[in-house]
């Protein structure tokens, strides 16, 4: 592909999306909603779930909407930010990739009169009006739950495969696991590292070196989502050990599901994602047309030192023993979760 055509395909992507251009006769709403998700990689949620989801809402609504994908570019992110403010979106709705870029593309908005939503990962020090997502500091409540349930009360040396450390969710995961497991006094923390980016790749190299560094003396890994845990995993593969030791994870994805059927991981977080899309596609109808948005919370912008106006949703531990749930509830079929050896 010449970077003519591939900037070709992003335009049709883009007018692709554009499908809610037919007009706003049901909702009554004036404008255009933009949505910036994070990138493809770091978790299969964004592109099969997140995306999906507000199309149908908007498309529901009868109201125009772009959704772009930065794909792990902050440079992207922007010149997408941009492209949307230029073309007259009228709401802006980020999940950034780090907080200072988020933050900068929010200040940008709001100078042009465009009303801003954090979507899953709050901007610190930004300007946004609204924050949707879920409890992130209870999402991390359930991997220390989950973990603690399969290690028991046994002596255990636990290290911890944290977040990108640019994203505020992987603080307070991380908040909310030491919450539960410093409180076991037979738990030790042995090592502690934040993954740059959610990078699975990096996530295995630390988690060797964590292996090596101990000798193998690792009785549970506290990993931050599917991805992370699935690297980890990879590793206890190498070592004879997968299954022995427990590992977390987050996102309900296939790939951390069949992880769970197959023993070689303790739990997942089920986020149904469709209340968060829901959420944040109710809100952004609301300000378009001129309405203030409904609330159950605040967030803590611990360095704009503000609160934040919230929707916070509850997130759902997932062990084998109720791993029927997602099926049930329709966030994954039954056909992709059991294919192959299920
Ligand atoms: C999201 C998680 C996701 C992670 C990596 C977090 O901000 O809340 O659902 O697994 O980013 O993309």
């Amino acid at each position: 592909l010449t970077a003519v055509s591939v900037a070709a395909a992003l335009t049709l992507t883009a007018c692709g999306d554009d499908s809610g251009d037919k007009g706003s006769a049901q909702s009554g709403a004036k404008g255009k909603i933009g949505v910036i998700l994070p990138d493809t990689k770091s978790s299969a949620r964004y592109e099969s779930f997140d995306r999906p989801f507000l199309e149908q809402s908007f498309k529901a609504a009868g109201v125009q909407y772009d959704i772009q994908n930065a794909e792990g570019s902050t440079q992207r992110f922007q010149t997408i930010a941009d492209q949307m403010l230029t073309s007259g979106v009228t709401v802006l709705i980020t999940d950034g990739l780090d907080s200072n870029s988020a933050a900068a593309v929010q200040r940008k908005a709001k100078a042009q009169g465009v009303q801003t939503i954090d979507y899953d990962r709050l901007a610190l020090g930004g300007v946004a009006d609204y924050y949707v997502s879920f409890d992130n500091v209870k999402v991390g409540e359930e991997l220390g739950k989950g973990l603690q349930k399969c290690l028991g009360d046994k002596k255990a040396n636990i290290v911890y495969l944290n977040g990108a450390p640019t994203d505020n969710n992987a603080t307070l995961f991380a908040q909310g696991a030491h919450s539960v497991l410093d409180k076991v006094t037979n738990y030790t923390k042995t090592a502690e590292q934040a993954v740059p980016d959610w990078d699975n790749q990096q996530a295995a190299t630390i988690f060797e070196q964590m292996w090596t560094d101990k000798g193998g003396k690792i009785d549970g890994v506290l990993a931050a989502n599917d991805g992370l845990g699935n690297a980890a995993i990879s590793i206890l593969k190498k070592n004879g050990q997968a299954g022995k030791v427990p590992v977390t994870g987050q996102d309900a994805t296939i790939e951390g599901l069949q992880n769970i059927l197959d023993g070689n991981q303790c739990m997942t977080v089920y986020k149904p994602i469709k209340q968060e899309t829901d959420a944040a596609a109710k809100l952004a109808i609301a300000l378009l047309s001129g309405q203030k948005g409904e609330t159950n919370g605040v967030s803590k912008d611990t360095v704009g030192k503000r609160d934040v106006p919230s929707v916070l949703l509850n997130p759902i531990g997932v062990t084998k023993e109720n791993i029927k749930q997602v099926v049930t509830d329709g966030f994954v079929k039954k056909e992709e979760l059991c294919k192959g050896a299920y």
